[in-house]
């Protein structure tokens, strides 16, 4: 027999007794920093799928994804991945919690779930169509989760998931690179010194390529540390007069987009293999504004034209985007307890303060990660 306990209070893994209501941050609709709101009544997550787990978040982190989604950014393509039949009425993401990164405690598991059990510390980044984790406990499955690696407490853990999963999803599966391959490559990072981009140089140094990163003059101290071979500063001078004097490179990794892409296709090796990736790419936007059917055909036009037309010199032109995935946080977990790579975290927040962490990324400048302590 269960014992439910409603009112505030914490569940413990293993107790017999279970909250039915948990604090988390909210918005009940779209807008700027001021639709925020803390509630202490949120339902208790539920496990609805046989393979899904409960994690106990003790931290969370913020990423420019939870700023634009809070804005909306996504909405078509999101609330469609939610409700595919397109049964329930307009706005029932609501009340939406944002969050992507969790380190925290499995409380609970589904009767399919094997690897995990409650007790174990874990790690995990889940997908923006579901509850996020700036939530006392949030649900996801267990293929997107990993055993925390051990070096690293939860707060250093949660400013990593959905970082270096976004690089790893542009690096090995866009671009082709894995561990074997990456030796003796030359890499370019634009947009270096942010979340995706510490956590990209770190595993391409991990792995033995050349990286050159592009970020401000003032992070250079950073970069640095985290083992770039060469820094440039686009704050200072042209950036493709100090590209020119650079050898060629392998691959491009591209946080920022805009002006950067037409740059970085331009020295790239042609005809040898080498990849563009970026990450900036129009298609939520398209989804958004167009509709899912006519979104979704802009963006493959888009896409679809400029791999033909980079094809045609010689340049594999691709968009990557971050993909949740337990296995890949496993090999990522081996490379920090080697000593490989580390957290890079900027600045905690207490849970009180998640408002605040949303201001921090929206003035942009990221220097790594910003976490929130849950717990
Ligand atoms: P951050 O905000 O953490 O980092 C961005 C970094 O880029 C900052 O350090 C900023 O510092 C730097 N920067 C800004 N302008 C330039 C420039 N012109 N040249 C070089 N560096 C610059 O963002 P993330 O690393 O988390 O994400 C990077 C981008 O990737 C974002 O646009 C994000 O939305 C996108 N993204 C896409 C995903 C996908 O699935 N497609 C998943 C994750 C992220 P400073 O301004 O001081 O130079």
């Amino acid at each position: 027999v269960i014992a439910i306990k409603a009112g505030k209070g914490r569940a413990i893994h293993g107790s017999p007794v279970r909250n039915t209501i948990m604090p988390a941050w909210v918005i009940d609709k779209y807008g700027s920093n001021d639709v925020l709101r803390f509630n202490e009544n949120v339902l208790f997550p539920i496990i609805h799928y046989p393979n899904e787990v409960i994690i106990q978040v003790h931290a969370a982190s913020v990423n420019p994804i939870d700023v634009n989604m809070r804005n909306g950014y996504g909405s078509a393509s999101l609330n469609m991945t939610r409700d595919p039949l397109h049964v329930k009425t307009a706005g029932s993401e609501f009340p939406l919690i944002l969050g992507r990164d969790v380190s925290g405690i499995v409380m609970e598991c589904g009767l399919a779930v094997q690897y995990f059990k409650p007790g174990d510390q874990v790690w995990a980044a889940v997908p923006p169509w579901k509850q996020g984790t700036f939530a006392e406990f949030v649900v996801a499955s267990a293929n997107e989760v990993s055993l925390k690696p051990k070096s690293l407490s939860h707060t250093e853990a949660a400013s990593l998931p959905y970082v270096t999963l976004t690089a790893w999803a542009a690096l090995v599966n866009s671009c082709g690179l894995k561990k074997e391959t990456c030796p003796g490559k030359r890499v370019l990072i634009f947009g270096a010194s942010g979340g995706v981009g510490t956590a990209a140089t770190q595993l391409l140094k991990a792995w033995g390529a050349h990286v050159t990163v592009v970020c401000s003059g003032e992070a250079q101290t950073l970069m640095n540390d985290l083992g770039a071979d060469d820094i440039i500063d686009y704050t200072t001078g042209r950036l493709q007069d100090q590209l020119k004097t650079r050898d060629l490179f392998d691959v491009v990794l591209d946080n920022v987009g805009g002006t950067s892409e037409e740059l970085a296709l331009q020295y790239l090796k042609p005809w040898s293999g080498a990849s563009y990736c970026t990450l900036v790419t129009p298609f939520l936007y398209n989804t958004d504004r167009l509709g899912i059917a006519d979104g979704m055909m802009r963006s493959g036009i888009t896409l679809g034209s400029k791999v033909v037309k980079h094809l045609c010199k010689g340049i594999h032109y691709r968009w990557g985007f971050f993909t949740p995935s337990g296995p890949a946080l496993d090999e990522i977990g081996e490379i920090v307890d080697a000593g490989k790579m580390r957290p890079v975290v900027e600045k905690v927040f207490p849970f009180s303060d998640v408002p605040q962490a949303f201001e921090k990324i929206e003035a942009g400048h990221a220097r790594g990660k910003t976490v929130i302590e849950v717990i």
